[in-house]
């Protein structure tokens, strides 16, 4: 039988981590600029094209962060900023014009083209909103040109998804049906899922932000309501509703308590009747459960602190210590965005440091000092901190692995305990 899904009252004693003063730190950060977001946003958008417009430093990151797949002709390049073009920046839109061009004509399987603003492009003030805006008077009706920005000066690693869908809001078209639109980029197998259970509730019509391709971008206005995947949407998240459309508040779907909450909320704004929702989850919900208690029993009593990285900090401390016995110290996110956390908030007990942007060596202080069982910190840090005997998750694979829904709850849970174990493991190797 399964319990009813609810939030739960507030906690007795104390209030929730949506009352904790946050922590605001500035200074040196250790994260990704919003390029990163290039790399799972051109696997989702089938015909898209994103055109970095940056320097050597910006290809060498996305050469880096590709890996293997720089090899697989990827839709994505850097258009790289020559000395000449930044003496004189009416060169700069010539042959930015020149390159799209000739890019276009090679690759006449593009729909949507991104001009992608980095630091370098920033600083110097090229226009590529002008530049897009031009570009698509000249291709269109073929190809759309959409700018956003990726620099780092104004963007943190995940926010770079953020910054494309926002770019595409204005210009979906209109419509006044009543549709759900589900936005950001998951795996195609974990959206199939979403949409399988909300389809077996009755709810339709179902759009996906990003559309896989141009021909199916999803209409948007005020009978549109839209529930985000992700945490760190919020820019996007206010374009639509700029645009008229409502959004569905929810703790997000990690493991089987968020999953239920957010297929809940949007089951309340359908009118899905109790009987229903349990009979579509009922199964789903007791193979998740079953998932993460064998996944979870090395996280049980075990301490956790979170380094900002990518937005999901909040959603999945809640997830680590109300479903796998974890204890956050501190969680910390590059931003914090109550409208989209607020509900993950509400469910974790005032406790943990909750922290928003970065001064590292202080932060790395805390965690020097706190000693946590496990640490979730970026890549540039990890090995460090396990050369001083702390065991650390590397945070960028829970943004590449297939993470949300019922079905990848246990693998979620699994992510975190992988590390804690490996340790034990290697400790008794080195005793016997
Ligand atoms: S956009 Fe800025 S932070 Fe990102 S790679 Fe280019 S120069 Fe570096």
């Amino acid at each position: 039988m399964n319990t009813p899904a609810s939030i739960p009252p507030p906690f007795k004693n104390g209030g929730t981590c949506r009352d904790t003063p946050v922590l605001k730190e500035r200074g040196q950060r250790e994260v990704f600029c919003g390029l990163t977001g290039i790399i799972w946003l051109h696997r989702k958008m089938q015909d898209a094209f994103f055109l970095v417009i940056g320097s050597r430093t910006c290809a060498h990151l996305l050469q880096s962060a590709a890996g293997v797949m720089i090899f697989a002709e990827p839709r994505f390049g850097t258009a790289i900023l020559e000395e000449t073009d930044l003496a004189g920046m009416a060169d700069a839109h010539e042959e930015l014009d020149r390159e799209v061009a000739r890019l276009l004509s090679r690759r006449p399987d593009i729909k949507q083209l991104f001009l992608v603003g980095s630091c370098p492009s920033e600083v110097i003030k090229l226009d590529l909103t002008r530049a897009a805006e031009r570009l698509t008077v000249e291709h269109a009706p073929h190809v759309r040109v959409l700018n956003y920005s990726g620099s780092g000066i104004e963007t943190t690693f995940t926010q770079g998804e953020d910054a494309c869908l926002a770019s595409m809001v204005p210009v979906l078209p209109s419509t006044d049906q009543r549709e759900l639109m589900l936005v950001g980029a998951l795996p195609d197998v974990v959206e199939d899922q979403a949409v399988s259970l909300l389809t077996q509730m009755g709810i339709g019509p179902i759009r996906v932000l990003p559309a896989p391709r141009a021909s199916d971008t999803p209409g948007v206005g005020p009978n549109t309501v839209f529930a985000c995947l992700q945490p760190f949407l919020g820019d996007t998240a206010a374009a639509l509703t700029r645009r008229g459309a409502t959004m569905i508040s929810a703790p997000f779907p990690f493991g089987e308590e968020g999953t239920t909450l957010w297929l809940r909320a949007i089951a309340d704004e359908f009118g899905v009747d109790d009987e229903t929702f349990d009979r579509v989850t009922a199964a789903p919900r007791a193979r998740a459960r079953k998932a993460i208690a064998n996944a979870s029993a090395a996280l049980q009593g075990k301490t956790i602190f979170f380094m900002p990285d990518s937005q999901l900090e909040i959603p999945l401390a809640r997830f680590l210590t109300r479903e796998c016995g974890m204890e956050a110290i501190e969680i910390g996110q590059p931003f914090i965005h109550k409208g989209l956390v607020g509900p993950d908030l509400d469910l974790m007990p005032a406790g943990p440091t909750i922290s928003e942007g970065q001064d590292v060596d202080k932060q790395l202080d805390r965690v020097r000092a706190a000693r946590p069982d496990l640490t979730v910190c970026g890549l540039g840090l990890a090995n460090p901190l396990e050369a001083e005997g702390l065991t650390t998750k590397w945070a960028i694979e829970l943004v590449f692995t297939p993470v949300h829904f019922y079905e990848q709850a246990g693998d979620l849970a699994g992510l975190f305990s992988r590390p804690i174990r490996r340790r034990a493991l290697l400790k008794l190797e080195a005793a016997e």
